[in-house]
């Protein structure tokens, strides 16, 4: 992000105080508000702070916390339109993309941890087939790891930014959020939110600033959740290596969605223009590149260029307005013009759209590319935008492969009719989920782990892992009081017991056939 670092002195003729770091609007091109940009010691300060409350909100106890967790889902009812405002201004998103994404994953996501994180974190009592400890209690125990960092992209600021913060405070830990430079908004207001709903002082932090900022707090925490590029992932899990703390990593794809001939084309054209263009293309499980069967190619391809050249693009102006919002990180522009023109210096074709939009605001046309192949960055490497390659293969076993040529594997998409052949070829996509007639819904089911397969992470968000991750787990063995004063295997070693104690192990593990 070196671009904005250089540009944020002065941008749109606006004298930025060195310190601050400006927000824009990408829609307007407005700078809409200013952050600071916290120093490594700033953010030492917060630590100390965040652990310093810790204790106290862990002994509020699952209902206590679950009570807090449950007045922030109404708060965020109540406050919707303020928080979609806020995101729109800050991600120039449409309302549709900031009302369904942020706030329906934010309404159920604050639900379903207060209600469903005590079952996954409660004690198990388990079983064991050891005889050494027969008649013995066997626990294990969940506990907080106690301070937990979590950085975030900018394309979602509250749900998948903000939105890990809820487990991890749920499982009883403080926290402090560094939300992306591009959007810190959101996280701002939704802490503001949280203190409002009863949250005890400094258990949730949010540490506006640049990358610095990101890297000092992996210092200082027990544990860091991060959500962004596969290449800064990379440095985050060194970092985390470093100081041997867990890191649970979120990253880039490049989804793939497979069309069998069989599949019901119009339910298919119509999945590949929605979930390839909402959120302009900036969703990390969107879909970004499709290989269709052949006898299916010809009628896919122009339902789809129909439907992508009816959207509209442009400024935002509320409910309704356009389909088609801002590219929020002006470094994304470059990426997506330059997938665009490789494609087609390489032999591709742009079937509708292909351009940024003249005059204020960034954004790009909505687009469908074709004749496209493996030699073009548009099919390899994560675009981000509102673009649409569409490859024709002979058969499944063609599609399957070529998804599979990809160092992502995050999310992947299959149609057909015949729901078994469409599951089966769901099972060979090296994908961490997969849909079979849908795409991206999968993010939605929070009882279901979402996470990458490949370079696309490490560790899941959501499920019962999903809030684990946040615990270190502790393994419990209660002897009861009547126990002997010693077991029959101590000192002194006699030859009678030892002889008994071989006896017993041939008797347990080595009767029966052997191959
Ligand atoms: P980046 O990797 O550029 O940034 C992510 C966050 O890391 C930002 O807050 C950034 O701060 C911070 N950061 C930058 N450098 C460091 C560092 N050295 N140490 C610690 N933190 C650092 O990602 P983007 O914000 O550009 O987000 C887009 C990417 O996120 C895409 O690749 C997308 O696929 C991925 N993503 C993955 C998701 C998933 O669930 N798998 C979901 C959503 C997005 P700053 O912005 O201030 O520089």
């Amino acid at each position: 992000m070196a671009t904005v670092e250089q540009e944020a002195p002065e941008r749109n003729g606006i004298i930025q105080d060195a310190g601050a770091i400006p927000v824009e609007n990408p829609a307007t091109g407005e700078i809409i508000a200013t952050v600071p940009d916290l120093s490594p010691e700033q953010v030492a300060e917060m630590a100390a702070k965040g652990r310093a409350a810790q204790p106290e909100w862990e002994a509020y106890g699952f209902d206590g916390r679950a009570r807090v967790m449950l007045r922030a889902q109404k708060w965020v009812m109540d406050n919707a339109p303020k928080i979609v405002e806020t995101i729109c201004a800050e991600t120039g998103k449409t309302f549709e993309d900031a009302e369904l994404a942020e706030i329906g994953y934010a309404g159920a996501a604050f639900g379903f941890w207060a209600k469903d994180g005590p079952g996954y974190l409660a004690d198990e009592r388990i079983k064991s087939s050891q005889v050494l400890v027969k008649g013995k209690k066997l626990i294990l125990r969940y506990r907080p790891l106690g301070l937990i960092g979590v950085i975030g992209p900018w394309n979602y600021p509250l749900t998948n930014s903000f939105g890990d913060c809820i487990p991890a405070l749920m499982a009883g830990n403080s926290v402090i959020m560094k939300p992306s430079e591009i959007t810190p908004l959101t996280s701002l207001l939704l802490a503001e939110g949280l203190r409002e709903c009863g949250l005890p002082e400094n258990v949730l932090q949010i540490a506006t600033g640049r990358g610095a900022t990101g890297a000092a707090l992996i210092e200082h925490v027990d544990m860091i959740m991060f959500t962004g590029s596969t290449k800064t992932g990379r440095k985050v899990a060194e970092a985390a290596a470093k100081r041997l703390i867990p890191a649970s990593l979120e990253l880039g794809g490049k989804d793939p969605m497979i069309v069998l001939a069989d599949a019901d084309v119009e339910r298919a054209a119509n999945f590949a223009t929605y979930y390839s263009m909402q959120n302009a293309g900036q969703t990390c499980i969107s879909i970004e590149r499709v290989y269709v069967e052949e006898p299916l190619y010809d009628e896919f391809v122009a339902k789809v260029s129909e439907k992508v050249r009816e959207l509209r693009v442009g400024k935002p102006e509320g409910p309704g307005s356009v389909e088609v919002g801002a590219i929020t990180f002006p470094p994304q522009m470059e990426i997506i013009k330059d997938h665009v023109a490789d494609a087609v210096q390489k032999g591709a074709r742009v079937l509708t759209g292909g351009n940024q939009t003249a005059g204020a605001g960034r954004f790009f046309e909505p687009t469908v590319l074709v004749d496209v192949d493996h030699t073009m960055k548009c099919m390899t490497e994560e675009t981000f935008g509102p673009t649409l390659p569409i490859m024709k293969v002979s058969d499944a076993d063609e599609a399957v492969r070529l998804a599979n040529d990809s160092v992502y594997g995050l999310g992947a998409s299959v149609f057909s009719r015949d729901t078994e052949r469409g599951e089966a070829v769901a099972r060979r996509v090296q994908a961490g989920a997969a849909n079979v007639n849908d795409a991206m819904i999968n993010y939605t089911v929070l009882e279901l782990p979402m996470g990458g397969a490949k370079s696309s992470g490490l560790g899941s968000r959501h499920g019962a892992g999903g809030i684990r991750k946040y615990c270190s787990q502790q393994a419990i063995v209660v002897t009861p009081k009547l126990a002997m004063k010693k077991e029959l295997f101590m000192y002194p070693y006699k030859s009678r017991t030892s002889k008994a104690l071989a006896g017993l192990f041939r008797f347990l593990y080595g009767r029966g056939q052997r191959d």
